[in-house]
């Protein structure tokens, strides 16, 4: 017996989110909406004469009717996934050669080159400037430079929160000559989505997620909007099964309430526009800090007192995410983000008397 694991895997270890029991959660960027009871009315019928016994169905029909009628597109160029997270892998494993190089742009969301690690495909990592933008010629001329196969990029971008508009984002799939994988996570957040026009492309694939604006991150369904050639191999490669049919049919029944799931969206923008208020001027006076522009539903804070005030909200029961010397907040409830706001305040405070 002798069997050593392939040494990319060394000191992997799972993912973890932030741990603990935290009474106020604005760690992951979830909707702060649970479903209503008129809702919940509706999905205890469909659990009263569900078939538990039966395979799902493989290409997820009805749901993608459901979201593509959502969007206005058509449904036959959308693939569902386990969570968008499923389709990234998806898309490094079974659309990329061996080895083909992937371009990334840092930082952004991390399961990019994460993916493409274990796939073995090398990254090329393309660092943002200062102001946490995306320099289109720049990610056009290295990624021509390089010979990659892929670009890999959120917008608006999980974790800065900025976006890019329309035109430039065309002028970079026009551009490169390689796969370009757009993803729109946060999109329904904002108005910039290529998703109207994504046949337009031969190298596009738009990503979807049900986890954010839809408020449905436990039910784990994503979608990869392409045209028919890239979508009809999507669909050939992946796991026929990948999608289970609690989560088809919970999704399809909210989604005939197109005004309930768009109300959820305007008022967690309302929230959002009102922590970016206050954390605007709540760290106004704080030195070398920086709240940047937000077309998301969260904040990204730059402060060089991000682990200790991160460990102070944690003492208080408040989970947020620290990344690399910023705080990443999601927008809230009235009262989450009024006890966020309070805490850091007093930690601002705390702060000020220790140094
Ligand atoms: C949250 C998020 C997703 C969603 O992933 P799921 O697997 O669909 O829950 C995808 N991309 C980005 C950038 C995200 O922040």
């Amino acid at each position: 017996m002798s069997y050593s694991l392939h040494e990319k895997l060394a000191g992997l270890t799972p993912y973890e989110p932030v741990a603990g029991t935290f009474s106020v959660r604005l760690d992951a960027n979830e909707s702060y909406f649970n479903f209503p009871d008129w809702l919940r009315m509706e999905l205890y019928e469909i659990i009263s004469t569900f078939a538990f016994n039966r395979y799902p169905d493989v290409s997820a029909k009805t749901v993608r009717e459901r979201f593509a009628a959502f969007y206005g597109i058509d449904p036959d160029l959308l693939t569902a996934g386990n969570g968008s997270d499923e389709l990234i892998m998806l898309i490094v494993s079974a659309l990329l050669g061996k080895g083909e190089k992937v371009m990334v742009i840092a930082p952004d969301f991390s399961m990019y080159g994460f993916y493409s690690r274990i796939c073995e495909n090398p990254v090329v990592v393309l660092p943002k400037g200062d102001d946490l933008l995306i320099d289109i010629d720049e990610v056009i001329r290295r990624a021509d430079e390089e010979g990659v196969r892929a670009v890999f990029f959120s917008n608006p971008c999980n974790p800065t929160g900025q976006g890019l508009k329309r035109e430039q984002v065309r002028r970079l799939i026009r551009s490169v000559k390689a796969l370009v994988v757009l993803d729109e996570a946060y999109m329904d957040f904002w108005d910039q989505s290529l998703l109207g026009e994504v046949d337009d492309y031969d190298n596009l694939i738009i990503l979807r997620t049900c986890s954010k604006a839809l408020g449905m991150a436990s039910l784990r369904l994503g979608f990869a909007a392409a045209y028919p050639k890239i979508t009809t191999a999507l669909r050939a490669v992946k796991s026929p099964y990948n999608v289970n049919s609690l989560t088809q049919e919970i999704v399809a029944a909210v989604l005939k309430y197109p005004d309930y799931v768009r109300t959820c969206t305007n008022r967690i923008l309302e929230s959002r526009d009102r922590l970016y208020g206050a954390l605007s001027a709540l760290f106004a006076g704080e030195k070398d800090a920086r709240v940047y522009p937000t077309c998301t539903n969260f904040v990204l804070v730059k402060t060089p007192s991000s682990l200790r005030l991160m460990k102070a909200l944690g003492e208080k029961g408040i989970a947020v995410r620290e990344l690399n010397g910023c705080l990443r907040i999601s927008a809230g409830s009235k009262a989450e983000n009024e006890a966020v706001l309070a805490a850091l305040k007093d930690s601002l405070k705390e702060g000020e008397k220790g140094e």
